[in-house]
């Protein structure tokens, strides 16, 4: 059985309008922990069993490594062991050292990327690590097979020419009614910005985007998804633009069922 660890990446330098997100992990884990909750996803696995669920703790910058070195080595440390890695937010920039760290480990690597945006700008304020631009590198560097986007209501021209250039998969909000049936014969990494909900289940994000999807239809999907999960991070939770701490509970909520997927 395959252990899930659960890693803290603190860091929103890279955030364009609001700093704040990294604050998440510790918010996260205090609700995952909670005893208000069991620890059994809905599938019926106890991630509160010793073997199932490890908490690697957080990273700490400010030293003289990258941010980008010391993410990518710290992930790729986890996952050498065989583990699965959920990674906790921070912004969006931290899933493009995150994806060089399994693309290291997986030939051919599937993305499932919920999010309002597609953050596939090629330039955004001249600041190549912006989190408005992860999915550009990614697909520069030829890391994923696949990119498929979930829950986008915000793309602009430009980045619906990134999404031509790179083949990108989009499933926009609009279009989605049903849950969709999507298959990548290959290990998946699951990037889930909580922007992609609406904002009255998740209020607690920096880019506050109205017709998102809900909690049910995110979990439906990751729930329907038949490949392998090789790992995912949960982005943008911004605990100061919280209300009662709903957004945390929601972001807990979905560790555990990717988890449950992982196992
Ligand atoms: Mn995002
Ligand atoms: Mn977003």
């Amino acid at each position: 059985m395959p252990r899930v660890q659960i890693l803290g990446i603190p860091h929103d330098e890279n955030s364009s309008f609001l700093k704040g997100a990294a604050l998440a992990p510790p918010k996260i884990r205090a609700e995952l922990f909670s005893s208000a909750y069991n620890m059994w996803t809905e599938a019926g696995v106890n991630l509160g069993d010793k073997e199932a669920l490890e908490d690697a703790g957080d990273l700490t910058f400010g030293g003289a490594q990258d941010p980008w070195e010391l993410i990518k080595s710290s992930v790729l440390d986890l996952i050498r062991t065989g583990d699965r890695v959920i990674c906790l937010g921070g912004d969006h920039a931290i899933t493009h050292p995150i994806v060089r760290a399994f693309a290291e480990k997986n030939s051919k690597l599937g993305i499932l990327h919920f999010d309002a945006h597609p953050d596939i700008y090629h330039d955004f304020e001249n600041n190549p690590r912006s989190h408005a631009s992860p999915f550009a590198r990614i697909m520069e560097e030829r890391l994923a097979a696949r990119l498929v986007q979930v829950g986008i209501r915000t793309a602009t021209g430009h980045q619906r020419e990134q999404w031509s250039r790179f083949n990108v998969e989009a499933i926009e909000m609009r279009q989605l009614r049903e849950v969709p049936k999507i298959r990548f014969d290959m290990p998946v990494y699951i990037s889930l910005d909580i922007d992609a909900l609406d904002p009255a289940y998740a209020p607690g994000v920096s880019h506050r985007e109205p017709g998102g999807m809900s909690p049910r239809q995110v979990i439906d999907i990751i729930q329907s998804l038949q490949d392998p999960i090789a790992g995912a991070d949960i982005v943008e939770y911004n605990p100061a633009r919280d209300v009662s701490d709903v957004t945390a509970t929601v972001a807990a909520k979905f560790l555990k069922e990717i988890a449950a997927r992982m196992i």
